[in-house]
């Protein structure tokens, strides 16, 4: 078993995350396994070193160790480039000009007095404005314009992924949907942003299969979009982990914790004198 903790160093650990870590790591070691971190430092105007050195330096103090040297997402660039040009000379993406107020008017026009918009991993479904326009034409990495995976094409026969946690309404075990379903749930993702980096969905599902991540351990928030990197996997000709998605920790009011809320951050816990088993506890393991 190999799983892996992938944290975004553009604000401290907090009680959310520590769960998260720890749930992989003690995972993995149960098991005999080995548990990776990975530094998913994609977002290069919000990555910061000093995040990185206290996120890492917390998960030791927990007592969380694994093998050295670290995956940077930053490092990867080549990697995820390629695919996407695969991917686009294959016809499965296309160029959007669109912002969010374009997709927000193109979504709601053509059901004026409709309850509500129809919503996927990422938000609103995109309506599919730029399928087939000029500004579809142009190759990812062009600057300005996002890349869309055009899902009906992407999308083929059925899907199905192992969740030995559990959803945010309780799913569990073999989870299965059609490539209609696909279309329907998912939309057509942005893989390439329009800042020219790779969009999360993508560099998950590379970066999980460089790694040989066998289970891949996180919060229930990223249930949903497992169906996007299952679709691009196939696609991709990658394996497809098994996933074990965890409860999420929330504040007193049962609010998600947030990157920001620094009131739950370990180096707050550790300044007032908490322990590593403190922390156990307040998540509950
Ligand atoms: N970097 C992501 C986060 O901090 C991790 C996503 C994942 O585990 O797949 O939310």
């Amino acid at each position: 078993m190999i799983t892996r903790f992938a944290p975004s160093p553009t604000g401290p650990l907090h009680l959310g995350h520590a769960f998260s870590a720890l749930t992989a790591h003690d995972m993995a070691r149960a098991a005999g396994g080995a548990f990776l971190l990975r530094i998913e430092d994609i977002d290069q105007a919000r990555s910061r070193p000093a995040w990185e050195a206290q996120i890492t330096d917390d998960l030791r103090w927990l007592g969380i160790d694994w093998p050295e040297p670290v995956l940077r997402q930053s490092t990867r660039g080549p990697a995820y480039q390629r695919v996407l040009k695969d991917l686009f000379q294959n016809g499965f993406l296309y160029g959007c000009a669109c912002n969010r107020r374009d997709i927000l008017a193109a979504a709601s026009a053509p059901q004026e007095g409709a309850e509500e918009l129809p919503i996927g991993p990422d938000g609103i479904l995109y309506p599919g404005t730029c399928r087939g326009t000029q500004t579809a034409l142009l190759p990812a990495g062009t600057q300005g314009i996002a890349h869309r995976l055009d899902m009906a094409r992407a999308a083929t026969g059925l899907y199905s992924f192992t969740e030995t946690g559990e959803g945010p309404n309780g799913e569990t075990g073999t989870i299965s949907f059609s490539a209609a379903d696909a279309a329907a749930l998912l939309g057509d993702v942005v893989l390439a942003r329009r800042d020219g980096f790779v969009a999360y969905h993508l560099a998950v599902v590379l970066d999980d299969a460089a790694q040989g991540i066998t289970h891949v351990v996180r919060g229930q928030d990223l249930f949903e979009a497992t169906r996007i990197h299952v679709v691009l996997q196939r696609l991709l000709g990658l394996p497809t982990p098994i996933y074990h998605h965890h409860r999420l920790i929330r504040d007193e009011a049962g609010k998600r914790l947030a990157k920001r809320d620094d009131a739950r951050a370990i180096t707050k816990y550790r300044e007032d004198g908490a322990g590593p088993a403190d922390i156990r506890r307040m998540v509950g393991l």
